[in-house]
């Protein structure tokens, strides 16, 4: 009581006065942010796609698109025996197909490119049992060849060093290398004719955490007048029209984290036609976290564009245990 005899003082006004304003006021200010405060105009039918997929059982119809498993084969690969196991089940419960990350797994073969393989890397009857595999349980098998960022399997060579961005880091390819493109080229050449039965092919290309570092990048990008984003699609321009000359009908996907930071202009004179982006985040909404205005450029300049949330892993480079229940909404 001590308390309200002191506001009643302060306001000088009956306290049942004082006590009904604020009440009132209290409710309009919750009313204001449950009600009335205005939301941001959502791209109506990005938006209904997105509620659509959330939302499997209110669906009127069956998604139709696919439905790809990523398996990434870095650090823990899968046995080949295990394949027998996994593809009956994915395909059972409704995968269309599964992108292949094989890094150091793939049994590269030319004197350039033999050192990449790791001492238990599949070897090439391998792979014709897993593409065989696949078509038998009716999985597309789409095969992820890095060509820019995430090259460690190959930059931690010591005769591929010369071509890192930056020396101390085996991240980053430089795209400006002499060597760059004829090495990316060669391993294509190699995962595409080991997958003949595949329509897609996967580059990549997220996180390319340095670029324009070397002295060599910088001088051209001086010299040519180039943004990093201009030099990043110097060099992604330059893998997808040489895949697509050489493989006419195979889709060209790649990661899309780097044109988050492009501009729509930049985005449509960035001649762009041959790649479809898969947008990646991982977390639960992929819609909602990464923005309306980001959705709306992109459909501005893609006609198709792919996500991709992530069932497990990935959630911090430290963690021990995962959270089950974050996963949980991943998944779903
Ligand atoms: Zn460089």
């Amino acid at each position: 009581m001590k308390k309200l005899y002191f506001l009643n003082a302060i306001t000088g006004k009956p306290l049942k006065i004082y006590l009904v304003f604020v009440t009132v006021l209290f409710v309009l200010f919750i009313m204001y942010f449950t009600y009335f405060k205005p939301k941001p105009v959502l791209s109506k039918p990005a938006r209904q796609i997105f509620d659509d997929y959330k939302h499997p059982v209110h669906r009127e119809s069956p998604f139709e698109g696919a439905k790809i498993v990523h398996i990434d084969l870095k650090g823990a690969p899968l046995r080949v025996s295990y394949y027998k196991t996994l593809f009956p089940l994915l395909s059972k419960l409704g995968a269309s197909g599964v992108l292949m990350e094989y890094e150091d797994m793939f049994p590269y073969n030319s004197r350039l490119l033999k050192n990449i393989s790791a001492l238990n890397a599949y070897t090439y009857e391998d792979i014709k049992y897993i593409n065989d595999l696949a078509h038998q349980n009716r999985l597309e098998v789409i095969p992820l060849l890095q060509t820019f960022g995430h090259l460690e399997f190959l930059l931690k060579l010591e005769e591929f060093r010369d071509l890192r961005e930056v020396p101390d880091y085996p991240q980053v390819i430089c795209p400006t290398h002499e060597k760059t493109m004829d090495l990316l080229m060669e391993m294509i050449d190699q995962v595409v004719d080991s997958h003949p039965r595949s329509k897609t092919i996967h580059i990549g290309a997220d996180e390319v955490y340095y670029l324009g570092f070397c002295d060599r990048c910088a001088n051209i990008m001086t010299k040519f007048n180039l943004s990093k984003n201009m030099l990043f699609l110097e060099h992604v321009n330059g893998i997808t029209r040489r895949v697509h000359k050489k493989y006419p009908d195979l889709k060209i996907l790649m990661w899309d984290d780097e044109f988050r930071s492009f501009s729509l202009k930049e985005l449509k004179n960035g001649d762009l036609r041959y790649i479809q982006p898969v947008v990646w985040k991982y977390s639960k909404d992929v819609y909602e976290e990464l923005g309306p205005s980001l959705w709306d450029m992109y459909s501005d300049v893609f006609p198709n564009v792919w996500v991709a949330s992530a069932f497990k892993g990935a959630t911090g480079i430290v963690l021990l245990q995962q959270s089950s229940g974050w996963k949980y909404f991943n998944y779903k």
